[in-house]
Protein backbone atom coordinates (compact mmCIF):
# COMPACT_ATOMS: atom_id res chain seq x y z
CA UNK A 1 0.00 0.00 0.00
CA UNK A 2 1.51 3.39 -1.31
CA UNK A 3 0.93 6.03 1.24
CA UNK A 4 -0.80 8.37 -1.88
CA UNK A 5 -3.67 5.98 -1.23
CA UNK A 6 -4.49 7.73 1.99
CA UNK A 7 -7.46 9.42 2.60
CA UNK A 8 -8.51 12.08 5.46
CA UNK A 9 -9.81 10.26 8.36
CA UNK A 10 -8.10 6.96 7.46
CA UNK A 11 -6.68 5.05 10.11
CA UNK A 12 -2.77 3.81 9.24
CA UNK A 13 -1.20 1.43 10.68
CA UNK A 14 2.63 1.77 10.68
CA UNK A 15 5.32 -0.01 12.47
CA UNK A 16 8.56 1.87 13.68
CA UNK A 17 11.52 -1.04 14.27
CA UNK A 18 13.07 0.95 16.60
CA UNK A 19 14.83 -0.04 20.30
CA UNK A 20 18.14 1.54 20.02
CA UNK A 21 17.32 3.84 22.67
CA UNK A 22 16.02 1.03 25.22
CA UNK A 23 18.09 1.05 28.08
CA UNK A 24 17.63 -2.68 29.17
CA UNK A 25 16.75 -4.54 26.99
CA UNK A 26 16.23 -4.85 23.35
CA UNK A 27 13.65 -6.71 21.10
CA UNK A 28 10.78 -4.24 21.01
CA UNK A 29 11.43 -3.42 17.34
CA UNK A 30 10.39 -6.82 16.58
CA UNK A 31 6.84 -6.30 17.82
CA UNK A 32 4.84 -5.11 14.74
CA UNK A 33 5.14 -8.66 12.83
CA UNK A 34 4.22 -10.30 16.04
CA UNK A 35 0.93 -7.94 16.69
CA UNK A 36 0.30 -8.22 13.34
CA UNK A 37 0.02 -12.15 12.98
CA UNK A 38 -1.68 -12.29 16.65
CA UNK A 39 -4.09 -9.99 15.07
CA UNK A 40 -4.67 -12.00 11.48
CA UNK A 41 -4.22 -15.49 13.35
CA UNK A 42 -8.09 -16.45 12.74
CA UNK A 43 -8.07 -16.42 16.52
CA UNK A 44 -10.62 -13.63 16.49
CA UNK A 45 -12.61 -11.78 14.43
CA UNK A 46 -11.19 -8.22 13.46
CA UNK A 47 -14.63 -6.12 15.01
CA UNK A 48 -13.87 -3.85 18.13
CA UNK A 49 -16.62 -3.96 20.87
CA UNK A 50 -17.87 -0.80 19.74
CA UNK A 51 -18.53 -2.12 16.45
CA UNK A 52 -16.44 -1.41 14.10
CA UNK A 53 -14.68 -3.77 12.11
CA UNK A 54 -11.33 -3.26 10.86
CA UNK A 55 -11.48 -6.15 8.03
CA UNK A 56 -14.59 -4.42 6.72
CA UNK A 57 -13.86 -0.75 7.14
CA UNK A 58 -12.02 0.81 4.27
CA UNK A 59 -10.57 3.76 5.97
CA UNK A 60 -8.12 1.03 8.02
CA UNK A 61 -5.37 1.33 6.23
CA UNK A 62 -2.13 -0.89 7.24
CA UNK A 63 0.82 1.02 5.56
CA UNK A 64 2.96 -1.52 6.74
CA UNK A 65 6.50 -0.73 8.59
CA UNK A 66 8.89 2.42 8.21
CA UNK A 67 12.55 0.70 6.89
CA UNK A 68 14.25 3.30 8.94
CA UNK A 69 17.72 2.88 10.63
CA UNK A 70 17.60 1.73 14.17
CA UNK A 71 19.92 3.79 15.67
CA UNK A 72 19.34 6.72 18.16
CA UNK A 73 19.96 9.27 15.36
CA UNK A 74 16.65 8.17 12.92
CA UNK A 75 14.34 10.72 14.86
CA UNK A 76 14.30 12.80 11.85
CA UNK A 77 13.65 9.75 9.79
CA UNK A 78 10.63 8.58 12.01
CA UNK A 79 9.35 12.45 12.22
CA UNK A 80 8.74 12.75 8.46
CA UNK A 81 7.35 9.53 7.83
CA UNK A 82 4.68 9.95 10.17
CA UNK A 83 3.90 13.71 9.15
CA UNK A 84 3.85 11.99 5.25
CA UNK A 85 0.76 10.33 6.67
CA UNK A 86 -0.65 12.99 9.28
CA UNK A 87 -0.54 15.52 6.76
CA UNK A 88 -2.95 13.77 4.16
CA UNK A 89 -5.56 14.14 6.61
CA UNK A 90 -5.03 10.53 7.65
CA UNK A 91 -4.50 9.28 11.71
CA UNK A 92 -1.30 7.57 12.29
CA UNK A 93 -1.87 4.31 14.67
CA UNK A 94 1.83 3.62 15.34
CA UNK A 95 3.08 0.45 16.36
CA UNK A 96 6.74 0.66 18.38
CA UNK A 97 9.26 -0.07 18.90
CA UNK A 98 10.64 1.35 22.53
CA UNK A 99 8.89 4.49 23.91
CA UNK A 100 11.31 6.70 22.32
CA UNK A 101 9.61 7.09 18.94
CA UNK A 102 6.85 8.72 20.72
CA UNK A 103 8.95 12.35 20.71
CA UNK A 104 9.74 12.08 16.61
CA UNK A 105 5.60 11.10 16.33
CA UNK A 106 4.68 14.10 18.65
CA UNK A 107 6.70 16.32 16.71
CA UNK A 108 5.19 15.33 13.33
CA UNK A 109 1.76 15.73 15.24
CA UNK A 110 2.46 19.31 15.93
CA UNK A 111 3.56 19.84 12.77
CA UNK A 112 0.20 19.03 11.41
CA UNK A 113 -1.89 19.76 14.11
CA UNK A 114 -0.03 21.95 16.87
CA UNK A 115 -0.17 21.19 20.22
CA UNK A 116 -2.49 18.04 21.24
CA UNK A 117 -3.49 16.47 24.70
CA UNK A 118 -1.88 13.66 24.86
CA UNK A 119 -3.38 10.45 27.08
CA UNK A 120 -0.42 8.18 28.36
CA UNK A 121 -0.73 5.34 29.43
CA UNK A 122 2.51 4.02 31.60
CA UNK A 123 4.14 2.06 34.56
CA UNK A 124 6.87 4.62 34.07
CA UNK A 125 6.42 9.05 33.57
CA UNK A 126 9.27 9.05 30.77
CA UNK A 127 10.27 12.40 32.29
CA UNK A 128 13.94 11.96 32.91
CA UNK A 129 15.66 14.58 31.41
CA UNK A 130 18.16 11.67 30.17
CA UNK A 131 18.89 8.60 31.35
CA UNK A 132 22.22 7.44 31.58
CA UNK A 133 23.45 10.62 29.44
CA UNK A 134 20.98 9.59 26.84
CA UNK A 135 17.99 12.55 26.50
CA UNK A 136 16.94 10.61 23.78
CA UNK A 137 16.08 7.42 26.16
CA UNK A 138 12.67 6.25 25.72
CA UNK A 139 13.07 7.17 29.46
CA UNK A 140 12.94 10.41 28.34
CA UNK A 141 10.48 11.19 25.57
CA UNK A 142 7.78 13.09 27.75
CA UNK A 143 10.49 15.41 28.84
CA UNK A 144 11.45 16.42 25.22
CA UNK A 145 7.64 16.91 24.22
CA UNK A 146 6.92 19.19 27.46
CA UNK A 147 10.04 21.24 26.58
CA UNK A 148 8.85 21.97 22.92
CA UNK A 149 5.56 22.94 23.86
CA UNK A 150 4.52 19.53 21.78
CA UNK A 151 1.49 18.79 24.50
CA UNK A 152 -1.22 21.40 25.37
CA UNK A 153 -1.58 18.58 28.51
CA UNK A 154 -0.28 15.34 29.44
CA UNK A 155 -2.94 13.01 31.51
CA UNK A 156 -0.72 9.94 32.66
CA UNK A 157 -2.73 7.18 33.61
CA UNK A 158 -0.73 3.89 35.87
CA UNK A 159 2.31 5.55 36.50
CA UNK A 160 4.15 3.32 39.46
CA UNK A 161 7.73 4.15 39.84
CA UNK A 162 8.03 8.30 40.43
CA UNK A 163 11.39 9.07 41.99
CA UNK A 164 11.96 12.41 43.55
CA UNK A 165 14.15 13.48 39.84
CA UNK A 166 10.81 12.97 37.81
CA UNK A 167 8.50 14.59 40.49
CA UNK A 168 10.18 17.17 39.85
CA UNK A 169 10.04 17.56 36.30
CA UNK A 170 6.15 15.99 36.04
CA UNK A 171 5.69 19.88 38.56
CA UNK A 172 8.08 21.96 36.41
CA UNK A 173 5.77 20.87 33.11
CA UNK A 174 2.63 20.73 34.63
CA UNK A 175 1.99 16.48 33.88
CA UNK A 176 -1.05 15.17 35.51
CA UNK A 177 -0.24 12.41 36.75
CA UNK A 178 -3.12 9.48 38.04
CA UNK A 179 -0.82 7.22 39.93
CA UNK A 180 -1.57 3.73 40.10
CA UNK A 181 -1.84 4.02 44.03
CA UNK A 182 -4.76 6.25 43.91
CA UNK A 183 -6.42 4.93 40.95
CA UNK A 184 -10.07 4.53 40.55
CA UNK A 185 -11.04 4.34 36.68
CA UNK A 186 -14.91 4.08 37.39
CA UNK A 187 -15.18 7.77 38.58
CA UNK A 188 -12.45 9.00 36.13
CA UNK A 189 -13.31 12.13 34.08
CA UNK A 190 -11.59 12.92 30.55
CA UNK A 191 -12.33 16.48 29.75
CA UNK A 192 -9.72 17.21 26.56
CA UNK A 193 -11.22 20.31 24.70
CA UNK A 194 -9.55 19.51 20.88
CA UNK A 195 -7.72 16.87 19.37
CA UNK A 196 -6.62 14.15 21.38
CA UNK A 197 -2.93 11.50 20.94
CA UNK A 198 -2.82 8.35 22.57
CA UNK A 199 0.46 6.89 23.80
CA UNK A 200 0.37 3.22 25.26
CA UNK A 201 3.45 1.95 27.08
CA UNK A 202 2.16 -1.68 27.36
CA UNK A 203 4.30 -2.14 30.63
CA UNK A 204 1.47 0.03 31.98
CA UNK A 205 -0.14 -3.07 32.24
CA UNK A 206 0.42 -5.15 34.91
CA UNK A 207 2.52 -8.09 34.16
CA UNK A 208 0.41 -10.87 34.36
CA UNK A 209 -1.73 -9.35 31.64
CA UNK A 210 1.34 -8.61 29.48
CA UNK A 211 4.74 -10.59 30.62
CA UNK A 212 5.88 -9.55 27.35
CA UNK A 213 7.38 -6.07 28.11
CA UNK A 214 11.62 -4.64 28.91
CA UNK A 215 10.65 -3.69 32.23
CA UNK A 216 7.73 -5.43 34.08
CA UNK A 217 6.41 -3.73 36.70
CA UNK A 218 3.78 -5.52 39.35
CA UNK A 219 0.91 -3.45 40.37
CA UNK A 220 -0.70 -2.33 37.19
CA UNK A 221 -3.72 -2.01 35.24
CA UNK A 222 -5.88 -4.30 33.68
CA UNK A 223 -6.79 -4.57 30.09
CA UNK A 224 -10.40 -3.75 30.59
CA UNK A 225 -8.84 -0.57 32.46
CA UNK A 226 -7.09 0.53 29.63
CA UNK A 227 -9.88 -0.69 27.27
CA UNK A 228 -12.60 1.34 29.15
CA UNK A 229 -11.16 4.50 29.19
CA UNK A 230 -10.13 4.60 25.38
CA UNK A 231 -13.91 3.72 24.85
CA UNK A 232 -15.20 6.81 26.72
CA UNK A 233 -12.66 9.06 24.80
CA UNK A 234 -14.84 11.62 23.08
CA UNK A 235 -12.54 13.54 20.83
CA UNK A 236 -10.91 13.17 17.93
CA UNK A 237 -7.99 11.03 18.31
CA UNK A 238 -5.36 12.30 15.42
CA UNK A 239 -2.83 9.63 16.45
CA UNK A 240 -2.07 6.67 18.43
CA UNK A 241 0.96 4.41 19.39
CA UNK A 242 1.23 1.07 21.35
CA UNK A 243 5.10 1.27 22.23
CA UNK A 244 7.18 -1.36 24.17
CA UNK A 245 5.70 -4.93 23.42
CA UNK A 246 8.83 -7.13 23.75
CA UNK A 247 7.92 -10.60 22.10
CA UNK A 248 11.63 -11.64 23.22
CA UNK A 249 9.93 -11.06 27.14
CA UNK A 250 6.48 -12.82 26.23
CA UNK A 251 5.01 -15.91 27.15
CA UNK A 252 2.75 -18.16 24.52
CA UNK A 253 2.73 -14.44 22.69
CA UNK A 254 -0.15 -13.54 25.37
CA UNK A 255 0.80 -10.61 25.09
CA UNK A 256 0.45 -9.64 21.58
CA UNK A 257 -2.76 -10.52 21.73
CA UNK A 258 -3.60 -8.39 23.87
CA UNK A 259 -1.71 -5.66 21.68
CA UNK A 260 -3.87 -6.72 18.99
CA UNK A 261 -7.16 -6.17 21.40
CA UNK A 262 -5.85 -2.54 22.33
CA UNK A 263 -4.94 -2.04 18.52
CA UNK A 264 -8.51 -2.70 17.53
CA UNK A 265 -9.91 -0.92 19.79
CA UNK A 266 -8.04 2.10 19.77
CA UNK A 267 -8.53 1.78 16.03
CA UNK A 268 -12.29 1.54 16.11
CA UNK A 269 -12.73 4.84 18.18
CA UNK A 270 -10.65 6.56 16.24
CA UNK A 271 -12.60 5.88 13.36
CA UNK A 272 -15.34 6.29 15.15
CA UNK A 273 -14.57 9.97 16.01
CA UNK A 274 -12.84 10.95 13.39
CA UNK A 275 -15.09 13.06 11.60
CA UNK A 276 -15.73 15.36 15.27
MN1 LIG B 1 7.09 4.40 28.49
MN1 LIG C 1 6.93 2.04 30.71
Amino acid sequence: MTLEKLNNNDVALVGILSDANSSFKRGAAAAPEFIRQALHSGSANLCSELGVDLAENPCFVDVGDRQIGNDPESFLAIENEIFEIAQQGALPLVLGGDHAITYPVLRAINRAYGSVNILHFDAHPDLYHDYEGNPFSHASPFARIMEEGLAKRLVQIGIRTLNEGQRVQAERFGVEIHEMRSLDVNSMVLDFEGPVYISCDIDALDPAFAPGVSHQEPGGLSVRDILGIVQDVPNRIVGADLVEYNPSCDINDMTAMVAAKLLKEIAGRMLLNASL
